[in-house]
């Protein structure tokens, strides 16, 4: 393991974001902008998948999200009234819905830290897409609680949950999530989740170098032939708290290159436009993808940017829309729903909002200097999910 400590430089600054002003257009009633899926931003793309983040708080402190040094016990979390309720926030799903979202991912912070998460589940899970079909509700969590709370979800309507897990090996994972959090209780929560039927369950593996390279063979071995998904996650420079360096970053293709040296591989097809990950599948031994033995995805957000297709927007836990994952700022919505904003202003404002869009930071990263994407400000993925 890598000594943080020695390698940290955490700068001390107040991670309570600004808000950025609405567009002038926004709330014209003059310009309305139709909700019919159509919507598209200045690079053409579509609107379709929408996080929410119902809680800032995590039971975890890994130390390239939400480090110890920072989010310490005097850290100032948001109070209760500040988090969207669970009626505001399906409010605001409608509106997104209006506009072409068809899948919704809850997030953190830890989603199962919110109490009575099943009712906003549930909730959601009510609503229907503009071709009438069910929305694709999902959850990502560290599966800490996930025995408890698996069997609850799925009454409610969850369909899938993805299971962040950066590693087998107990002293590991136990130093990562920073907590002495022991491995076998995660993996419990992923079964709970299989019994409960939430499924295909995908399981992440954010990859460190001097960190947490040496799991990914075991974790390959572990997940293949299991139905599960295992993705393997480039370490990305998220938040300003990480102290993200780029040799720490392994690249994809020497993750699949590693893993191919023992357990063939061959590519597949995306399932879906805007897919994050890409597919490869375990080989027969004719080299053909033996559907049996599943696959693997690998997301490659710093070496092969993705933002061409990329369709995501996120709602923090108070209610601020942001356009990339990257941002520094968000657009305030919550402002705009207590202030008695009618569902058409919303799906307005919203409608504008994306409109202009023109986010593309991986795509600039890999324009910068090494390691200067570690200089740039931006919110926290504690704030608004991964
Ligand atoms: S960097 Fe931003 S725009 Fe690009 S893929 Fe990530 S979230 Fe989307």
């Amino acid at each position: 393991m890598t000594d943080r400590h020695t390698h940290r430089v955490i700068p001390l600054q107040d991670l309570r974001p600004e808000t950025l002003p609405l567009p002038t257009d926004a709330l014209d009633p003059s310009l309305r902008i139709q909700p019919n899926g159509l919507l598209a931003d200045t690079r053409g793309r579509a609107l379709r998948d929408l996080r929410i983040s119902v809680t800032d708080r995590c039971n975890f402190r890994c130390n390239y999200c939400m480090p110890k040094e920072i989010f310490d016990k005097d850290y100032a979390y948001l109070p209760h009234s500040a988090l969207l309720s669970f009626e505001e926030i399906t409010r605001l799903a409608r509106q997104f819905i209006a506009h072409g979202v068809q899948k919704i991912r809850l997030t953190g912070g830890e989603p199962l830290l919110r109490k009575n998460l099943e009712q906003l589940v549930a909730q959601l899970a009510a609503l229907r897409t503009l071709d009438g079909t069910p929305l694709d509700i999902t959850l990502t969590t560290n599966g800490s609680l996930l025995v408890r709370k698996a069997q609850a979800l799925q009454d409610a309507g969850l369909r899938r949950v993805t299971v962040s897990l950066d590693g087998l090996d107990d002293a590991v994972f136990r130093a990562m999530n920073d907590v002495d959090f022991p491995v076998a209780d995660v993996l419990a929560g992923i079964e709970a989740a299989r019994a409960a039927g939430l499924g295909p369950i995908k399981i992440n593996m954010v990859v460190k170098r001097g960190t947490n390279e040496q799991e990914i063979l075991p974790m390959a071995r572990h997940f293949r032939g299991s139905g599960m998904v295992l993705r393997f996650i480039e370490y990305m420079d998220v938040g300003a708290t990480n102290g993200w360096r780029m040799n720490e970053v392994m690249p994809s293709a020497e993750v699949v290159k590693l893993i191919q040296s023992e357990l063939p591989l061959v590519a597949l097809e995306a399932s879906q436009p805007g897919e994050t990950a890409q597919r490869w599948g375990y080989a027969d031994a004719h080299g053909r993808h033996d559907p049996a033995l599943g696959e693997i995805g690998v997301i490659s957000s710093v070496t092969q940017a993705f933002c061409h297709s990329c369709n995501r927007a996120r709602l923090s836990t108070e209610g601020q829309l942001y356009l990339c994952l990257f941002a520094e700022k968000g657009y305030d919505l919550r402002s705009l729903l207590r202030g008695g904003a009618s569902d058409v202003d919303l799906a307005n404002a919203i409608g504008h909002i994306w409109q202009a869009r023109n986010d593309n930071y991986s795509e600039q990263r890999s324009a910068m200097p090494l390691d200067s994407g570690a200089a740039v400000k931006r919110v926290e993925m504690s704030y608004i999910g991964g």
